[in-house]
């Protein structure tokens, strides 16, 4: 019997976003290096951490419960946590680590550098990283009710390719930072110097569920992060055949001006990924915008056809974004003339 995971890996609302920038923006900014750098980027790390995903869910123990990434306040700091393993013994925290290169680690002065041509370059700590979990982990329990839950941290190396020299030869290090292959044997060793239960069954529940509960995943604003304008931007629906847009609205379906494709639901994910770009909540008259049609009862036809939850009434009616761990996950690029590109979407 393997663990439980009662918090499944969902995209950050970072990834979703640059996956969304990429059906945004016009396609001569598609290329763009930073774009196309920081996308890979965030895509690398959500990857490294799902080799991890995998490899915890094949542990053979089935009184863990995983907790697949968790950003929890102890106000006014958030605190991010890649992997959450409970049990009624002792809590696990992984920091997974998901670069795929060099590094020197050196435990004497608490310091991981790399060689990138010619230069050393500097990272925090990873473990300290992981023990400043620990203590915001103990924070947030104790004010909550949960006292003396030992915690141990991993700091796991996602891929295998990755090196990390411990400069010193320290045995902790090698207890402390470890690869994801050998995941099961730490988990073993660490597990086996817990054997008395801390907390009862209800206990366990009532932690999973204030831990749900109170998950706050990160927002960011990626337009302007990266000084991105309206005029960088694709108007209305880019029709999925061919990239001509706007599509319009013709009976009931989009249709394209150029290919004369159609679509029933082009829409949708117009709409989501204004969410991801511009807030949770969208209004009747700012979905005309987008869409690039005048008729108000059109615009509350789509709006009330995607079932969003709704605040306000009349013209200050808002339709509310899913929270960013109920988008869709998979991601549309659609273009075909344009499958040559280096990017890949799953
Ligand atoms: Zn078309």
């Amino acid at each position: 019997m393997n663990p439980t995971t009662i918090k499944h890996r969902k995209k950050t609302h970072e990834l979703l976003t640059y996956e969304a920038l990429f059906r945004w923006i016009l396609p001569q900014y598609r290329q763009h290096k930073t774009i196309v750098s920081e996308y890979k980027r965030e895509k690398a790390g959500y990857d490294g951490e799902r080799n991890v995903d995998y490899k915890v869910a094949t542990y053979p123990q089935k009184d863990f419960f995983v907790l697949q990434g968790i950003r929890l306040q102890n106000p006014p700091f958030y605190f991010q946590i890649d992997t959450l393993i409970l049990s009624k013994r002792v809590l696990f925290i992984l920091e997974i680590k998901n670069k795929q290169e060099t590094f020197r680690y050196d435990s004497k002065q608490g310091q991981l550098t790399q060689e990138v041509s010619g230069q050393t370059k500097s990272y925090k700590d990873p473990i300290l990283q992981a023990e400043a979990q620990k203590t915001n982990m103990q924070i947030w329990l104790e004010r909550r009710g949960f006292f003396n839950i030992p915690i141990e941290t991993l700091v796991v190396v996602a891929y295998p390719s990755t090196i990390i020299e411990n400069i010193w030869d320290d045995p902790d290090v090698y207890n402390k930072i470890i690869h994801n292959e050998s995941l099961h044997h730490h988990l073993d060793r660490l597990n086996h110097n817990y054997t008395e239960n801390i907390t009862t069954n209800t206990q366990l529940k009532k932690l999973s569920h204030t831990l749900l509960q109170e998950d706050s995943p990160l927002r960011v604003n990626i337009l302007q992060d990266l000084n991105i304008k309206e005029k960088h931007l694709i108007k209305g629906i880019p029709c999925e055949k061919c990239g001509q847009h706007p599509m319009s609205r013709l009976y009931k379906k989009w249709r394209c001006p150029n290919c004369f494709a159609t679509s029933f639901k082009a829409h949708e994910r117009k709409i989501l990924d204004y969410f991801l770009f511009h807030g949770t909540a969208i209004t009747n008259k700012k979905c005309r915008n987008l869409l690039q049609i005048n008729s108000p009862k059109t615009a509350q036809t789509i709006l009330n056809s995607m079932h969003l939850q709704q605040e306000g009434q009349n013209r200050g009616r808002k339709y509310l974004s899913p929270g960013i761990n109920d988008f869709p996950q998979h991601s549309i690029f659609p273009y075909k003339s344009h499958s040559k590109q280096i990017l890949q979407f799953d």
